[in-house]
């Protein structure tokens, strides 16, 4: 990224796009890729304004938070070459079995010490089918439910059958978690046992039950940043609510563990393209936000992040909760969310 004096014409064309989506219009495809290609770090900055401007007018002071169990972990079917839980890589990853009751019930219960919205439950395998397993992930988030210390979320792979979605939400889930990761065109560079299509199927099930979506993806793994553009794109187009940016965290035997960093900046820019496309989504900088930003994490708010995944994440830990918290009120800004998910039909198109 360049660094060279502030350029007035971009300047006057970001004004532009910013008013028009506080005003509740939308941006078009080039208009957003105009936004990711912008290199001067001086005109990044003048965008990460505009994007803080976006999050105040849709999102207040108030930042969502969540944090997640790793509810079956390891021997994953698939082979997603970011992952340290898939079973074609020598990673060291723990392995276990589908968690019992109380690791979840503690979690629910710290999640509520630290204001933290919701828990999801994470399990590493390709999909969930109708059968026992499906009983038990049903139980675990009733009883969540029951407890009433969090909402439960939970982020269980493929699902292939209406049925599936429907008894998830009849056991009481109201937000299902499952990334596109990239763009359709660059998917296949980093999963090839499952597509694109199967991953959009299961989110069209989901939300035929009445289940919101939290989907995002992962940038840094080669991706360009038409790449970024095209997911964002399509997070806005399948009504995503909830919306994670991941910052690729290499992995020792992965595919990917040798893969450049993103530049910190470059990682400020694409959240602050993200609000631009999507407004009114909880943008949630979830892993990798440690190792890569460092001491820039506080930034992420600056660029139009509204929502932060704290606690540890499936296979790598993460900075405190306290440390988090401190850093969220020391920006006069709220952990204490209480809202509703926004839903797709808060989508208006007047650009
Ligand atoms: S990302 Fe999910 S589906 Fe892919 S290998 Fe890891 S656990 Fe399995």
């Amino acid at each position: 990224m360049t660094s060279t004096t502030f350029d007035a014409t971009v300047h006057e064309r970001l004004g532009e796009l910013g008013n028009r989506v506080i005003a509740g219009g939308e941006i078009d495809r080039d208009e957003a890729l105009w936004l990711f290609n912008l290199t001067n770090s001086a005109d990044v900055f003048d965008l990460l304004a505009w994007a803080n401007r976006i999050r105040e007018h849709f999102k207040g002071n108030k930042v969502h938070l969540c944090s997640i169990v790793n509810a079956k972990a390891g021997s994953c079917s698939e082979n997603c070459k970011f992952c340290a839980q898939s079973s074609f890589y020598q990673t060291g990853s723990p392995k276990y079995g589908f968690v019992d009751p109380e690791p979840v019930a503690e979690a629910a219960e710290e999640a509520e010490r630290n204001s933290v919205t919701a828990v999801g439950l994470v399990a590493a395998w390709k999909g969930l089918n109708e059968g026992p397993l499906l009983d038990e992930v049903c139980d675990r988030i009733r009883e969540m439910k029951e407890q009433g210390k969090t909402r439960p979320d939970a982020s269980l792979g493929l699902i292939k059958s209406q049925n599936v979605a429907n008894r998830l939400k009849d056991a009481g889930l109201e937000c299902y978690g499952h990334n596109l990761e990239s763009s359709r065109r660059f998917f296949p560079e980093h999963c090839s046992t499952h597509s694109y299509e199967e991953r959009l199927e299961t989110i069209a099930y989901l939300k035929k039950a009445g289940i919101k979506i939290c989907s995002g993806g992962i940038i840094g793994m080669g991706e360009t940043r038409e790449d970024r553009c095209d997911l964002a794109l399509e997070l806005r187009e399948i009504g995503a609510s909830v919306v994670p940016v991941n910052i690729l965290n290499p992995i020792e035997g992965t595919p990917f563990e040798n893969l450049d960093p993103v530049p910190p900046l470059e990682i400020l820019q694409t959240i602050a393209c993200f609000r631009f496309i999507l407004p009114r989504r909880e943008i949630m900088v979830a892993g990798g936000r440690t190792v890569n930003l460092r001491d820039l994490q506080s930034m992420i708010f600056s660029a139009g992040a509204s929502a932060l995944m704290v606690g540890n994440y499936l296979t790598t830990l993460n900075q405190p909760v306290e440390k988090d918290l401190q850093m969220i009120r020391d920006l006069g800004l709220d952990p204490d969310w209480s809202g509703e998910l926004e839903e797709e039909s808060t989508r208006s198109c007047s650009c």
